[in-house]
């Protein structure tokens, strides 16, 4: 019997976690052979349908989530059509909660696997493979525990199945070697559940939280480490719940870690002093620190059950900043209830405040098994009833004022985290509050990729918003542009300087005189480009004179610069 498991990602640099741990569960079952087979949402349907039925296979299971249930049903209707045999199977988050719903809706699907599903898919494995094609009788199958399925025109949900309180019981993906490792980045989960309970949130559906042991966690970081993994992601919901759980792993990386880079999604107020000494020890770029904050209205936090001590979460965001290297990414869910758009703008302005290296801001998605369902029923939201459920107005936000928040949203990836303008915003935000850069963002129809053309459309966005700004804005511009990649010949007219016609054309310093100032091997390849500046940007303090400074390109991608005063 040959078990298909497949999902949809929703991008390629990432594969699927909950496939090859299913697959690691279900591998100790006699007589069953697994393939796994991930594609993503971006890819032709028909193309995805062609290597999934070229499978062959007798069961197909289907890891289902917002972003690609809506494909999947549609994938999965049409293999049942080639394959009348085939056994259709669902789970993930978007199945497990209204099952009997979407059974009704799609007489397709055979059976639906509520939570996390190794043991059951072990045990469904073996009633099928003991069936041997047939249809696996009814009482054996409601004897299941977690599982939806049809009985004659019947749709039946067995109970619920325990959680199993040693995680440890579960086969790791890594050791058994049926994780895909060739991705650019690698999740790994070293613990279930979260300790907090926010309405909006799946995770606060589970009680407590559950730890992989330590030998166990050690061993699949080793694995992953020793692999050479560009970054490896935890999907634990709050990294550091345990302060001291938090200070072993990071420890146990910081020990035996050869060149990865490591993301978690951590709940800063609960950072110790123990946890920032130890942080301080983590080489640049080494850590990503992702940090909800969601709203910094007290009564709209404790609405939600969300419960933070913001004065602590800021205050550690800022030690974290100035005193080690970890990227720090902060989260706002706009929406929540009793927040209006001006409220949400307050919250924005706080964490821009922060500086953070990037800010991430989402409309409020209404999830299906939430209490936040319950709560927009009370107090009449309107939310789509198409994943991914986004709300569409609520008594507080206009559908307008929750488009406005998208744009803000689109705004600050293409200004604020896209990198490409910091020196520029540096400037600005030395004379204006930012804020308004992103909340009077309106998308631009035609998008171009070209950076001359997402320079200019930035630069006449900045002289809509700030009327006032003068042409000092012009040169960190024409730096951010150089720091961006090669300008070709000459850079675009509109980030010349009046008087500087020949900014871009200054001869630059010899290869050989780059190469030896700034001890580069003597194999490197680069290029270089040289313009003349009236600040020195790449200096704290942006000092005053008349500089030429050399970009210099390098084949590894790496962008380096070569101050030098013009002397007159
Ligand atoms: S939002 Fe974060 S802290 Fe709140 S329940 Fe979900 S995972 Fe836990």
């Amino acid at each position: 019997m040959k078990l298909l498991l497949t999902t949809l990602l929703s991008k390629y640099i990432h594969s699927s976690l909950a496939l090859p741990t299913i697959a690691a569960a279900c591998a100790k079952v006699p007589g069953l052979g697994i393939v796994i087979r991930e594609h993503t949402v971006n890819e032709r349907p028909a193309d995805i349908l062609r290597s999934l039925i070229s499978e062959d296979a007798d069961v197909a299971a289907f890891s289902c989530y917002i972003w690609n249930i809506e494909q999947t049903l549609r994938l999965s209707a049409e293999m049942k059509l080639l394959n009348p045999g085939l056994f259709v199977i669902f789970g993930g988050p978007e199945a497990s909660y209204g099952s009997h719903d979407l059974m009704s809706a799609h007489p397709h699907i055979d059976a639906i696997v509520h939570g996390e599903g190794e043991d059951t898919m072990a045990e469904m494995m073996q009633l099928l493979v003991a069936s041997s094609g047939s249809a696996i009788p009814d009482d054996r199958l409601s004897e299941l525990q977690g599982i939806t399925f049809r009985s004659g025109d019947e749709i039946i949900t067995t109970g619920a199945r325990l959680n199993s309180d040693s995680l440890d019981s579960s086969p790791s993906p890594f050791a058994t070697g049926l994780a895909d490792l060739s991705k650019p980045l690698v999740y790994i989960e070293t613990s279930r559940g979260c300790p907090f309970s926010c309405a909006f949130c799946l995770s606060s559906i589970e009680n407590g939280v559950r730890t992989f042991s330590f030998p166990r966690i050690e061993q699949d970081l080793e694995i992953l480490m020793e692999h050479g993994v560009e970054t490896i992601k935890f999907v634990d919901r709050t990294f550091n719940y345990d302060a001291g759980r938090a200070n072993r792993i990071w420890e146990f990386i910081l020990t035996h870690n050869r060149k990865s880079r490591f993301h978690f999604e951590i709940a800063a107020d609960l950072l110790t002093d123990e946890n920032l000494t130890l942080l301080k020890r983590v080489p640049d770029n080494t850590f990503r620190f992702e940090i909800g904050v969601q709203s910094i209205a007290a009564e709209t936090l404790d609405i939600v059950g969300r419960k933070t001590d913001l004065e602590r979460l800021f205050a550690n965001v800022e030690r974290l900043q100035e005193e080690t290297g970890i990227t720090m990414h902060l989260d706002l869910v706009a929406g929540l209830p009793g927040e209006d758009f001006d409220g949400f703008v307050r919250s924005l302005e706080r964490l821009i405040a922060v500086k953070p290296h990037h800010i991430q801001v989402e409309p409020l998605k209404l999830l299906k098994g939430t209490a936040m369902r319950k709560i927009a029923r009370e107090r009449n939201y309107t939310f789509s009833p198409f994943p991914p459920y986004r709300i569409l107005n609520t008594p507080w936000l206009t559908f307008g004022d929750v488009c406005r928040i998208e744009d803000c949203s689109e705004a600050l990836e293409e200004i604020y985290n896209s990198g490409r303008f910091e020196t520029s915003l540096e400037m600005v935000a030395q004379h204006h509050a930012l804020t308004p850069l992103f909340t009077l963002w309106s998308p631009s129809k035609s998008k171009g990729s070209r950076l001359s053309v997402i320079f200019e459309q930035f630069l006449n966005h900045l002289k809509k918003v700030f009327p006032g700004l003068t042409e000092s804005i012009i040169e960190p511009l024409r730096f951010d542009y150089c720091m961006n990649g090669h300008p070709g010949h000459s850079l675009p007219s509109f980030l010349k300087g009046k008087d500087e016609p020949e900014a871009g054309l200054i001869r630059p310093a010899s290869q050989k005189e780059i190469a030896k100032r700034l001890s580069l091997a003597r194999e490197s390849r680069f290029r270089t480009f040289s313009a003349r500046f009236a600040r020195d940007y790449s200096t704290a303090g942006w000092p005053e004179g008349d500089f030429r400074i050399t970009f210099i390109y390098c084949s590894s991608g790496k962008i380096l610069h070569l101050v030098e005063r013009v002397l007159m």
